[in-house]
């Protein structure tokens, strides 16, 4: 998944050869989703691998990593999963709703209070 412009500073500087060693050394190349992505489609390990034909559909695989706790900041070895694109944006997919629904509960709140503050005034 791209790093979208307003994340990229959140990322350490040598996040290219951190993702690169996770990818390729500790994946060796593989999916290293072991359900987390909660596509539901693959028993245990992931069998995608980098440039390889994806499972499924058949579309090549490009492997990413990904950051457990959705927070690029964190880059320990234990918050980094290599995972294929498919696995990634679906594990992605749930946070990204969750974010949403957030920010619109926040509006929605700044909202009343405003509402609430210029009824009291
Ligand atoms: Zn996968
Ligand atoms: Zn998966």
């Amino acid at each position: 998944m791209p790093i979208r412009p307003e994340n990229r500073r959140r990322y350490p500087t040598d996040w290219r050869e951190i993702s690169l060693r996770i990818r390729t050394v500790r994946a060796a190349g593989r999916c290293e989703c072991l359900g987390e992505c909660g596509r539901g489609t693959h028993d245990g390990r992931c069998p995608n691998r980098n440039g390889q034909p994806a499972y499924g559909t058949g579309s090549k695989v490009v492997l990413t990593v990904a950051h457990l706790d959705h927070t690029p900041e964190r880059c320990e070895d234990s918050n980094l999963r290599a995972m294929c694109n498919g696995c990634h944006l679906h594990y992605d997919r749930d946070h990204h709703r969750e974010t949403a629904a957030a920010t619109r509960r926040a509006a929605i709140e700044a909202a009343g209070q405003m509402t609430l503050t210029t009824e009291e005034a």
